[in-house]
C-alpha cells in the first residue's frame, strides 16, 4: 500500500513520521493509500518552511506578469486531468461524478481569477495631498501562508488560497484533510509540471499535530482555515497568538424559507438538490427547511416526492444522485440525531437509514431523510447534521421565518423561494447570514466573489476567493512622498 509522500522544495520526500493511518474509499471500505499522521509531522512542517523561505524573497520580486504565467499553465493542466481527479474525488470523498468535476472546474475558476492579480493588485494613488506632496499605497506579499483543509470539497478548497496567495507573490503550505489527501497529491504533480520556482508550492500530510506545527511556526505569516467550527475557533484562537492574520472558515445550519407564492416545481427541485447534494455534506447544504403560510402540505409533498426520487450509490456509477459519507463513524452519528430527533417528536417521514446499496453493502450510506414536526427546541435545529436529512419546520409568516433564521449560531446561507419582490428585498436584508440565496439554492460562490460567513460560521475578517483573497494575501505599505523642484539638478 503507497504511504504518500510529502512535496517540498519541488520534490516527494518521505516524511519523517513513520506512523501512518489508511485512506479509504467510502463507498467500498477499500483502502487506497497511507498518509503519515503524528507528532513527527512537525518536523516536515520545519523541511517545507525552510524551502519557502529559501525563495521567498525572489518569488516576491518577480514582477506580477510573470507570476501569473504559471497558472494558466496550471489552468490547462487541470482541464486535461479533469476526468481523472474527478474521479479520485470521488473515490476518497464518495460524491457523485458530476458533483466531483463540479467542484473542480470551481477550482479552475479561482486559478483563472487569481491571473487576474496584476490588475487586482493596483493600487490607489493621490497626487499633491498638500502642496507638492504625494502619497500612495504599494501591495507587498506577506511572506510565507498555509492553507489546512477539510474533507468534503478535497478539489476545491485549496483553490480559495493557492492561486492568490502566489500570484501576489508569496510562498505556501497546504495540509489536506487526511482523509482524503488523494486528490491534492494528484494536482501537486500536476503544480510540479508549471514551472514555478522549487519551495513555492509545498504540500505537507498529517492531522493536529501537523496543523500546530503550522500555527506555532514562527515563519507563517497566514494562516486559511476551512472545517468545522469548534476547529475554527481553535485555529483563530492560537494563530492570531502566534501573531499570524487568519482567516478561519467554519461549520453550518442553513435555512431555506419557502413562501407559499412559490413556484413549486422549480422550489422542490432546487431544495432537494440543496438538501442532499454532497450527501448533506457541504458548508452550503440546506438543512432546516422553514414552510411558511398556507401551502405547506403541498410543499411538504412535493419535497417528499422530489427526496424520494433521488437514486444513492456509488458516485462515478452512472444515473447516481447521491454518494456515501464519509466514514463509518460519521453515518453512525447522522442516524444517531435522527433517533434522537424523534425522541424529541420529529416524525419520519421518510426514512433512509439501514440503507443497503448492491454490490457496496459496506459503504457508508443513508438515503435521503425527511423529518417533520421537528420541535424548534430540539437538537436537529441546531446541530450541523452533515448527512442527508431534510428536517421541515411549518411557521406561519416570514418574520417568523426571520426570527428562526437569526436565533441560529451559525451564519452562512439563508435562501428564500418566493415571487414577491418585496419579501425577497426585506429577506436579503434582514437575515443574519454571509451568503444569501433567492429562489436559488446557494451554491458556492463564484471565484470573483468572497465565500462571506458570518457568525459561527466565520472567524476572522477576509473571507476566501476574488478581491478578499488578494487583500488576505497582500499587505498594504502607505508612501508619502515629496520631491522639490529645488534639490533637482538643472540640465
Ligand atoms: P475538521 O474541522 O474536522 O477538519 C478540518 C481540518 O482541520 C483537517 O485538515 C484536519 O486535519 C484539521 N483538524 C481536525 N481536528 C483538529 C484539531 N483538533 N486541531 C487541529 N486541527 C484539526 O472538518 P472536516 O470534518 O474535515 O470538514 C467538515 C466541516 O467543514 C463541516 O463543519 C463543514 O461545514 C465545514 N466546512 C466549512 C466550509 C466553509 O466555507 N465555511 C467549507 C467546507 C467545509
Amino acid at each position: 500500500m503507497e504511504l504518500l509522500q510529502n512535496y517540498i522544495d519541488g520534490e516527494w520526500r518521505a516524511s519523517n513520521e513513520w506512523q501512518a493511518i489508511d485512506v479509504i474509499n467510502p463507498a467500498t471500505q477499500q483502502c487506497m493509500a497511507r498518509v503519515p499522521y503524528g507528532g513527527a509531522t512537525a518536523r516536515d512542517v520545519d523541511e517545507a518552511v525552510a524551502a519557502a523561505s529559501k525563495v521567498s524573497a525572489a518569488w516576491a520580486e518577480v514582477p506580477v506578469m510573470q507570476r501569473v504565467q504559471p497558472l494558466y499553465r496550471l489552468k490547462a493542466l487541470l482541464e486535461e486531468h479533469l476526468e481523472e481527479l474527478a474521479e479520485i474525488v470521488t473515490n476518497e470523498c464518495g460524491k457523485t461524478r458530476a458533483e466531483s468535476i463540479g467542484e473542480l472546474q470551481r477550482a479552475i475558476e479561482n486559478v483563472e481569477t487569481a491571473c487576474a492579480t496584476p490588475v487586482l493588485m493596483q493600487s490607489e494613488f493621490s497626487e499633491n495631498i498638500t502642496r507638492g506632496i504625494d502619497e500612495f499605497v504599494i501591495r507587498q506579499p506577506v511572506g510565507i501562508c498555509a492553507c489546512i483543509a477539510p474533507f468534503n470539497f478535497p478539489g476545491m478548497i485549496p483553490f480559495w488560497f493557492l492561486p492568490y496567495a502566489i500570484a501576489c507573490g508569496n510562498t505556501f503550505l497546504i495540509k489536506p484533510s487526511e482523509k482524503v489527501p488523494l486528490t491534492m497529491q494528484k494536482v501537486m504533480g500536476l503544480i510540479d509540471r508549471i514551472g514555478l520556482p522549487a519551495g513555492v508550492v509545498n504540500l505537507v500530510h498529517g492531522g493536529k499535530e501537523t496543523v500546530d506545527a503550522l500555527l506555532e511556526h514562527p515563519q507563517i505569516k497566514a494562516i486559511s482555515f476551512v472545517g468545522s467550527t469548534r476547529v475554527a475557533r481553535y485555529i483563530y484562537a492560537k494563530a492570531a497568538q502566534h501573531g499570524k492574520r487568519v482567516q478561519a472558515q467554519g461549520g453550518a445550519k442553513n435555512p431555506v424559507v419557502v413562501l407559499p407564492d412559490a413556484d413549486l416545481e422549480t422550489t422542490s427541485r432546487i431544495v432537494v438538490d440543496s438538501v442532499y447534494g454532497c450527501a448533506g455534506q457541504r458548508c452550503l447544504a440546506a438543512s432546516n427547511i422553514l414552510l411558511v403560510g398556507d401551502r405547506q402540505g403541498q410543499v411538504k409533498d412535493a419535497l417528499y416526492e422530489a427526496a424520494k426520487s433521488r437514486k444513492t450509490g456509488y458516485g462515478w456509477a452512472d444515473g447516481v444522485e447521491m454518494g456515501p459519507v464519509i466514514s463509518p463513524g460519521s453515518k453512525a452519528r447522522i442516524e444517531q440525531l435522527i433517533e434522537q430527533g424523534t425522541h424529541e417528536g420529529a416524525k419520519v417521514l421518510l426514512d433512509g437509514r439501514g440503507a443497503a446499496i448492491e454490490g457496496f453493502e459496506t459503504g457508508n450510506f443513508i438515503k435521503p431523510t425527511v423529518l417533520t414536526d421537528v420541535p424548534l427546541d430540539g437538537e436537529l435545529i441546531r446541530t450541523e447534521i452533515f448527512g442527508p436529512v431534510m428536517s421541515l419546520i411549518n411557521l406561519s409568516t416570514i418574520e417568523d421565518a426571520v426570527t428562526f433564521i437569526n436565533r441560529n449560531a451559525y451564519g452562512n446561507m439563508a435562501c428564500l423561494f418566493t415571487s414577491s419582490g418585496a419579501s425577497a428585498r426585506k429577506f436579503r436584508s434582514e437575515a443574519n447570514a454571509g451568503n444569501i440565496g433567492i429562489n436559488i439554492g446557494v451554491a458556492a460562490p463564484m471565484a470573483q466573489f468572497p465565500f462571506s460567513g458570518w457568525n459561527d460560521s466565520f472567524f476572522g475578517d477576509l473571507h476566501g476567493q476574488g478581491r478578499h483573497a488578494l487583500e488576505f494575501f497582500t499587505q498594504t505599505k502607505v508612501v508619502v512622498e515629496r520631491w522639490p523642484k529645488e534639490w533637482s539638478r538643472k540640465f
